[in-house]
């Protein structure tokens, strides 16, 4: 067929997610959502939404969840973003932070978002090669560039920095805006939200899918200087000045009012992680120390598509990246003790 209009459309490789299984007695390991439901108190916000309430906007800024976010922090308002999950919120961030000629930095392997977005917003970027170990190393980023973004910990490798070494990254990189995402940052003993009052270019990213429950609500936070806070605002208003949904901030708020809920959840993902990989590695695996609710593992006589398709024949999917220098790891969720335990023996038979 002629189509003449061809050249004018977008030529982009999307992000893929995590399969979505048909049936629902998959144990689903492969998207890093927490196998534990959300707190009480979300689960009663929800039910006692004022449905009627939905025929008004929401809350432009969502102020409600910046309050409560800002409460969890010890922060005021001003220094909290909210967004509908932290993939809104960083498209939103390389939107009004990337916007130099020169390149910004990234991990050559990391979270695949971040080249899509590059690409769709025209956003020039430089990798950075993690060594033979997945570690990044933060002198290697001591070079010109128009921004760095960096999730820490890091995925899918799980490790996470030093809150010293993300310090020298900033503090090698005052002419550029840093985003560290946090997205699995509360599985980790580490956090830059701290140091936001002490580096006026650093903006933290965190999301309430992950070590809240929430990852079919979409609610997500940035933390910043209020003067970084006030671009974000900027480009919000220029393509959807809703993102945060009624029902959503709602919810959020109770998932913020609920830290020992939060905590408890936390630990229990913890300590299954630390059961499970002591277990893999009985059985050969090797990975890295996890700061997140997910393990990287490889096998050094079985190969990771194998196993991958090992696991998915028994109703197990963990996820399986075809890319250069992870094609033979595989990253696996951590779940309940049970579907670990299921996991495990399923492991047991092919090693
Ligand atoms: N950052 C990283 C590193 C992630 O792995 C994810 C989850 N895919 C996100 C951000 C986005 O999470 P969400 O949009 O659910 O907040």
């Amino acid at each position: 067929m002629n189509r003449p209009w061809q050249k004018n459309l977008i030529n982009i490789e999307p992000y893929t997610a995590g399969e979505q299984p048909k049936s629902d007695d998959i144990i689903k390991l492969n998207a890093n959502e927490n196998p534990y439901p959300p707190s009480p108190l979300v689960q009663k916000a929800i039910a006692g939404f004022d449905a009627e309430s939905l025929r008004l906007y929401p809350p432009m800024d969502a102020a409600p969840l910046r309050r409560a976010a800002a409460k969890f922090y010890g922060l005021d308002p001003e220094w909290v973003f909210a967004g509908n999950g932290s993939d809104d919120i960083l498209a939103t961030a390389f939107r009004a932070f990337f916007n130099s000629p020169e390149p910004i930095l990234y991990p050559d392997i990391t979270y695949s978002f971040y080249p899509v977005w590059c690409d769709l917003l025209r956003v020039p970027y430089k990798t950075i090669p993690v060594d033979s170990s997945f570690c990044v190393h933060t002198e290697d980023y001591y070079i010109p560039n128009g921004g760095i973004v960096l999730p820490n910990p890091n995925a899918p490798t799980t490790i996470a920095l030093g809150l010293g070494e993300i310090e020298e990254l900033l503090e090698h990189n005052t002419d550029s805006i840093v985003i560290i995402d946090e997205a699995y940052a509360d599985f980790s003993d580490v956090s830059c939200v701290p140091l936001v009052k002490k580096y006026p270019n650093l903006v933290v990213t965190q999301t309430l899918s992950k070590s809240r429950s929430l990852a079919g609500m979409r609610a997500a936070i940035a933390i910043a200087d209020p003067y970084l806070i006030k671009y974000l605002d900027a480009v919000k208003d220029s393509y959807n000045s809703y993102p945060v949904d009624a029902v959503a901030i709602k919810a959020a708020c109770a998932a913020f009012e609920d830290r020992e809920y939060f905590e408890e959840t936390c630990r229990r993902v913890i300590a299954t992680r630390e059961r499970t990989a002591a277990e893999l590695r009985r059985l050969g695996f090797i990975l890295p120390d996890s700061g997140t609710n997910f393990l990287f593992v490889t096998h050094p006589e079985h190969k990771a598509e194998d196993i991958f398709l090992f696991l998915r024949e028994r109703g197990i999917y963990i996820r399986y990246f075809k890319k250069p220098r992870i094609d033979s790891y595989l990253r696996i969720t951590v779940g309940t003790d049970e579907q670990m335990d299921k996991l495990l023996s399923a492991l047991r038979e092919l090693c």
